[in-house]
């Protein structure tokens, strides 16, 4: 069978609010666009329940809504939206190469990267089960939620603190769970927690179980050196042990930090590579927003037509 490939000036690879709003002025830029949206079509906010900071939706939206409306508009200007993995690329080539699904070859004078990042997780079944029923990763898209009320936070890093400190201001009570008798945070971040009168550290504990059934109402916690079992009450768990961007495939080529985050250059969404631009959270390890992904996204859309402008009056 003769292999299947396609030349393309603009190749978005994600389908999150970066990759659909790159979509949406690219495409509005008679660029037409490609877009594959990957494994998870719509990105992390298919797996929330409502949105409500996202500008434009005053009574809030259910981020799978939100989503196909980010589809719909991209869609409606010419983009091609396309179900497929990027499974390897190769950018010394020009135009560059990326390769879908193992089979089918792209060719594109631009790539886009919209692969954002993943929260990590425990890995316990109670908090798949109870995922945006009180567990969630993001204190600052979920914590309004549970103002007022009592809430526990499992990490030890910078992010963890600063969820944590996020929290105090909207809740009544903050557990802070640390695995260790100390943090991997700054001095300055564990200060502000430790000097926090809403902030409760929990020193060397561990949970195995997040409860509840239909909503989360407490967490069985355990201390890891004495082996002491007990249960808090509270309404929200906040999982705060980092993220992981979606960026294996393009290590080889593209600059990154050590988590894995691609470093762009300052003021734009420019990579090492001409032509390869990213945006969304796979750039972006500090405020990872549908909101800020969107701007970039739109940032990457405008860096790519200036470089196809340039590029093509050479
Ligand atoms: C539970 C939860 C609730 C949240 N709630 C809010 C909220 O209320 N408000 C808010 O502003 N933010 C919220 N966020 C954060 C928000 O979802 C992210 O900041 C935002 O989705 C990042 O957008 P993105 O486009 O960069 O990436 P993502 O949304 O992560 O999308 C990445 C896309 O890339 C695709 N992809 C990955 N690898 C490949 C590949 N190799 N080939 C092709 N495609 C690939 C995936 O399939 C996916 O479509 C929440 C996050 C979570 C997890």
């Amino acid at each position: 069978m003769k292999p299947e490939i396609e030349k393309v000036k603009v190749l978005i690879i994600g389908s999150g609010p970066a990759g659909y709003t790159a979509a949406i002025y690219a495409s509005r830029a008679g660029l037409s666009p490609v877009l594959y949206t990957g494994g998870q079509p719509g990105g992390q906010l298919t797996i929330t329940n409502d949105v409500e900071n996202y500008p434009g939706y005053p009574n809030s939206v259910t981020g799978p809504e939100m989503m196909e409306d980010f589809r719909k508009q991209a869609e409606r200007f010419g983009t091609q939206v396309r179900y497929g993995l990027a499974t390897s690329v190769d950018f010394t080539t020009k135009p560059h190469t990326v390769i879908i699904d193992e089979q089918v070859t792209i060719h594109a004078d631009t790539v886009l990267i919209s692969t954002g990042a993943s929260a990590k997780w425990l890995g316990i079944e109670s908090e798949t089960r109870l995922n945006g029923k009180g567990v969630s990763a993001c204190a600052v898209c979920d914590g309004f939620f549970f103002r007022g009320q009592e809430v526990a936070i499992i990490g030890a890093g910078d992010t963890a603190c600063e969820e944590a400190s996020y929290l105090s201001n909207i809740c009544s009570k903050v557990y802070m769970l640390i695995r260790k008798d100390e943090m991997r945070a700054s001095q300055i971040m564990q200060k502000r927690v430790m000097n926090n009168p809403k902030i409760e550290i929990l020193w060397n504990t561990e949970t195995d179980e997040i409860l509840g059934d239909e909503e989360v109402n407490g967490v069985r916690i355990f201390n890891n050196k004495t082996g002491e079992k007990s249960e808090i009450a509270i309404s929200g768990f906040f999982v705060a042990i980092g993220h992981q961007p979606n960026t294996g495939i393009f290590k080889d080529y593209i600059h990154m930090d050590d988590a894995g985050y691609i470093k762009t250059i300052p003021g734009s969404t420019k990579t090492n590579v001409e032509g390869v631009f990213a945006c969304g959270d796979a750039q972006d390890n500090i405020y990872r927003q549908a909101v800020t992904a969107a701007g970039t996204g739109c940032m990457a859309a405008l860096d790519a037509e200036r470089y196809l402008a340039e590029f093509e009056n050479d």
